[in-house]
């Protein structure tokens, strides 16, 4: 990065690091006058008619809209009813019980992302992240000075975590590692074994693991969705995850960030009062959608969650047919969840 003059009032250059938007914005902008483009990469399953919410999640937002009870600011680290709801909704996959003051509402989870990195950033330090894998994390790790090292995710394996490149690029100075599971944009679910084998990797290592499960669930394959916290008391965990994917309303922009470790390593009162004092910072999501969570989290019918199965495996068949009538493309590995797909040149 290269920052010229921070004080003068002259211009600061961004990052070099382009996320997935500003990728389509160079594509999209640059196709005038040659053939119709469909573009596959938007991440917002509303721009296709087949997806939609619940009518009890959208009357849930407008009754607690129209309450007016809901008009204030919330606490910025979230609801009470809130946290203790989404603490209930992520423990259901756990051998243990979160409790409410293990979750941090925030604007999607995407503010989960920025605020994961920037609370573990510390100067000289380095975070491991997946390639292929999602751009807000070096954007993200960019902008707080923090070291990005990037480890293989192996397409003939199922896309797994490449852990020797993992353990190799790990020193006294790295953080965390992510993974995105299931996976975008490579549609990866992984096995419970593999995450055990990630999490212990992770406490030789002596990191985080921080775990983007904005897809939890979105699984359609032999794999079934294992939640990363399961391994809380290997490695401690950070998990991520928002409506936005499995409710289909990203633009609610409604999102966590969980402690899942049941040991305790990330309830020192100064961990804890670093993450609440950057709570403060972004101010969390709007208080009347906050409202509204309980309910869509307790009350979602099964039929809506495998309604959204049956399309993205039914599509991801398409995909997958058509790319072998393709020359000079392949899909190395059938995607077994989340709404990507990864091919290879
Ligand atoms: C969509 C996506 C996000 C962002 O989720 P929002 O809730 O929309 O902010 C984060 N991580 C991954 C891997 C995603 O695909």
């Amino acid at each position: 990065m290269d920052v010229r003059n921070n004080g003068g009032g002259q211009e600061i250059e961004a990052p070099n690091n382009i996320t997935i938007k500003g990728i389509l914005r160079l594509l999209m902008a640059n196709t005038d006058g040659c053939k119709k483009v469909i573009s596959l990469g938007i991440g917002d399953p509303t721009a296709y008619s087949c997806f939609h919410t619940t009518s009890a999640a959208q009357e849930t937002v407008v009754e607690a809209l129209q309450s007016a009870k809901f008009n204030g600011y919330s606490p910025t680290v979230g609801l009470p009813e809130t946290r203790k709801a989404v603490a209930e909704y992520l423990s259901l996959d756990l051998p243990y019980s979160l409790q409410p003051d293990d979750v941090y509402i925030t604007a999607g989870c995407t503010q989960a992302i920025e605020i994961a990195v920037s609370i573990l950033s510390r100067p000289g330090c380095n975070i491991l992240l997946p390639r292929p894998g999602f751009p807000i994390y070096g954007l993200c790790a960019a902008f707080r000075h923090v070291e990005t090292r990037y480890f293989d995710l192996l397409p003939h394996k199922q896309w797994e975590v490449d852990l020797k490149a993992v353990e190799n690029l790990a020193d006294h100075n790295t953080v965390a590692m992510v993974v995105i599971n299931p996976g975008n944009p490579c549609g990866n679910v992984y096995t419970y074994h593999h995450l055990k084998q990630i999490a212990e990797t992770a406490k030789r290592l002596g990191i985080i693991v921080i775990a983007d499960e904005v897809y939890g669930h979105l699984a359609f394959g032999t794999n079934e969705f294992v939640a990363m916290g399961v391994f809380g008391s290997v490695a401690p965990v950070i998990t991520l995850g928002s409506l936005s994917k499995r409710w289909l309303v990203p633009g609610w922009r409604l999102g966590w960030l969980v402690t899942n470790d049941p040991d305790g390593i990330l309830k020192s009162p100064k961990f804890v009062e670093r993450l609440e004092k950057y709570c403060d910072i972004c101010g969390g999501p709007a208080t009347f959608i906050q409202a509204a969570v309980p309910a869509i989290v307790r009350e979602t019918q099964k039929v809506f969650f495998s309604k959204t199965i049956n399309i993205l495996k039914q599509t991801c068949g398409i995909c997958c047919r058509k790319i072998k009538e393709i020359e000079c493309i392949s899909c190395p590995c059938k995607p077994q969840g989340s709404m990507a797909l990864m091919v290879g040149i």
